[in-house]
């Protein structure tokens, strides 16, 4: 079992083991609800523009089979090793249950820093890399989307290799496409508006009036950048913005506009103003409303867990919290409202559930049927979690991570074990 090892990997394993205490899970049943049924690893060779060939990684795990095909993103990032990506599949098993997917977990991806390809080398390891995967994915296997350092767009060319394999169209084998290639309208913005529509469920119960309420958002990709944008339609001040080039703060609210249509011609915030320039050590613990970190992951250990200075905590990536912050936050709980990872950036792959359903009757829906069925899924997982933490007098994560592992235990054993 050891070849999944590494922080991420540890931090995912100690989660669980608090939540396998909780559930009273007897041992010996927890290595085969832990441990991930299958991984992948290949060798992505690519043509460079220079004439030479490079050789990348590439991995996949699939967590579980027990409740449906795997689902879950792809990552290019220049870290990633397999421990990683099998604590991300192990995530989003717990998070697929919780909001009542038929999908275990799985997760993939290449170690590769993306800025360092132009287009064309991207496109090629794209494609290369979903051909060295055909043999163990599909629309009732494991359906691929996007993550850290991918895209619509690379989505569009996953499909459209495993679709000229199969020699025909098959849109149904990755979610997270664009809407000209078989995806569905509101999955790129579907976990900023989850996150926010949660951190609006939270505010509701603190009776915090989010208008004028102040805003921190760490990362400014696809999750972060959304999340900030919604908040902001809500008159929420966003009062600090990072990502991996700039980190900018400004008590008196950063002019979301102009920094959207910066973002938009430039890609990242570097550039946008020297006078807002900040401490990215120091940004999380910045007095605000609401925190929501949506980049990597143990970004709040427990030290910063200390530090932190917001009354709403909305985990928009995966696994911003080790389990050493979640000892100081359980400690601080009326300080500081948590909606843990696997709850409030769902709202991803619920809509990738949608896509794949779609793609699947080849029946599409309407932008407000598609939000107003997320916001009924999330509203579920969340007045559940709530009810769980006033029955059970526990941790908002132990309430939504039980309810994710109980019910891939229930699966698991009403199917019984084979032969
Ligand atoms: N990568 C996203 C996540 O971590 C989305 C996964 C999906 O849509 O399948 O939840």
């Amino acid at each position: 079992m050891s070849i999944y090892t590494g922080p991420v990997f540890e931090m995912a394993r100690k989660q669980f083991v608090v939540i396998a205490d909780h559930l009273e899970i007897p041992e010996d049943e927890r290595d085969r609800l832990l441990y991930p049924k299958r991984a992948v690893t290949v060798s992505v060779p690519v043509h460079r523009d220079d004439g030479t060939t490079a050789v990348y990684q590439g991995y996949r795990v699939q967590h579980h089979l027990t409740m449906g095909p795997t689902k879950g993103g792809t990552r290019f990032s220049a870290n990633l090793d397999i421990g990683e990506v099998a604590a991300l599949a192990i995530w989003m098993s717990w998070k697929c249950a919780l909001v009542g997917l038929p999908y275990g977990g799985a997760k993939g991806g290449v170690t590769v820093d993306p800025p360092s390809l132009s287009l064309r080398e991207l496109e090629g390891l794209s494609r290369r890399y979903m051909q060295e995967m055909i043999p163990f994915v599909g629309p009732h296997t494991d359906v691929m989307a996007p993550d850290m350092g991918t895209n619509e767009q690379v989505m569009a060319w996953f499909m459209d290799t495993y679709s000229a394999y199969l020699g025909h169209t098959v849109t149904e084998i990755v979610t997270g496409k664009p809407v000209a290639a078989g995806g569905t309208v509101g999955r790129r913005e579907a976990t900023g508006r989850g996150v926010v529509h949660l951190a609006m469920r939270a505010a509701e119960l603190l009776q915090i009036n989010p208008s004028g309420a102040r805003a921190i958002v760490q990362g400014f990709g696809n999750v972060g950048a959304v999340a900030a944008a919604e908040l902001a339609a809500r008159g929420v001040k966003i009062v600090g913005v990072s990502d991996h080039t700039a980190c900018l703060y400004d008590a008196r609210g950063l002019p979301m506009e102009a920094l959207q249509k910066h973002v938009a011609a430039r890609k990242v915030l570097a550039g946008f103003s020297a006078e807002a320039a900040f401490d990215p050590g120091a940004l999380l613990a910045q007095p605000c409303e609401f925190l929501v970190p949506a980049a990597l992951e143990r970004v709040i250990d427990a030290d910063m867990a200390k530090r932190l200075n917001c009354r709403i905590l909305a985990e928009g990536a995966n696994g911003p919290t080790t389990p050493e912050a979640d000892l100081v936050l359980d400690g601080r709980r009326d300080e500081i409202f948590l909606i843990p990872d696997i709850l409030c950036n769902a709202g991803g792959v619920v809509v990738s559930y949608f896509e794949w359903v779609q793609d699947l009757q080849q029946l599409f829906w309407e932008e407000a049927e598609v939000n107003q069925r997320l916001r009924q899924i999330l509203d579920r997982a969340f007045n559940a979690m709530m009810a769980r933490v006033g029955r059970e007098h526990i941790s908002h994560r132990t309430a939504a991570m039980a309810a994710g592992v109980e019910k891939v235990f229930a699966a698991k054993k009403i199917r019984g074990l084979f032969p």
